[in-house]
């Protein structure tokens, strides 16, 4: 199980900076255990998808999932970990085509982990925008989300233009997060989600709450979502 507490990271108060200390072989279990659950809710299918832990902040060491790969039938050689410009130390495998977006998250939000998934309801939502985002607003699951004590919250998540040149994006995406430092993910157009947590545990949750939520709003308003 990922949740384990005797793996996860210690924490700072106001937590998103702690220094996880994890070793790679750890984390690496995690982001496998994190793959076959996300591809078993259907969430990053046809190797879809890409998650990221921090290993270390200093230098900053990143796990994150090869190119390619089935997160179903993940395994932990699937797993290199990267510096911050995202040349591979450890491992072997080309690192994901996303891996600049995880280090502009970790970077910008002093995340310990940037999950990205490429569910049917996200990638259906993310088509809908309308000034630039998803609002999200009054449900209860909304509390699953970092910091959020009430139903009465108003989520928005921006949403960004698909690209298949990420590492020219990133100005944009760091851009965008500054904008929105209390947004607690983004979504690609026509192509997915990303959120982050302060481990992943964290990021697992919040996945699963927007998750949700997408769901949820997808279902309610049916085709009335198409633009
Ligand atoms: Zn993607």
């Amino acid at each position: 199980m990922v949740c384990r507490k005797s793996r996860r990271p210690t924490r700072n108060r106001g937590g998103a900076k702690a220094s996880p200390n994890l070793s790679r072989t750890a984390v690496a279990e995690q982001l496998v255990e994190i793959g076959r659950q996300c591809y078993a809710r259907g969430w990053a299918l046809g190797t879809s998808g890409n998650f990221s832990a921090v290993v270390s902040r200093d230098p900053l060491r990143l796990a994150i999932t090869v190119s390619g790969v089935d997160k179903g039938l993940m395994r932990e050689n699937d797993i290199v970990e990267i510096d911050d410009r995202g040349t591979v130390v450890s491992g072997s495998g080309k690192p994901s085509a996303e891996a600049s977006l995880h280090l502009a998250v970790v970077r910008a939000r002093g995340a310990g982990a940037v999950l990205h998934t490429h569910s049917i309801w996200s990638t259906i939502l993310s088509d809908t925008a309308t000034a630039g985002g998803l609002e999200i607003e009054g449900y209860e699951m909304l509390k699953g989300l970092d910091g959020v004590r009430t139903h009465d919250h108003r989520e928005w998540l921006p949403i960004l233009d698909n690209t298949q040149d990420w590492a020219s994006a990133v100005p944009q995406v760091e851009s965008i997060l500054k904008e929105q430092p209390n947004a607690h993910g983004f979504l690609i157009k026509k192509h997915g989600l990303y959120t982050w947590g302060r481990d992943l545990a964290d990021a697992k949750r919040q996945v699963e709450t927007l998750e949700f939520l997408f769901e949820v709003m997808g279902r309610k308003r049916g085709m009335a979502w198409q633009a």
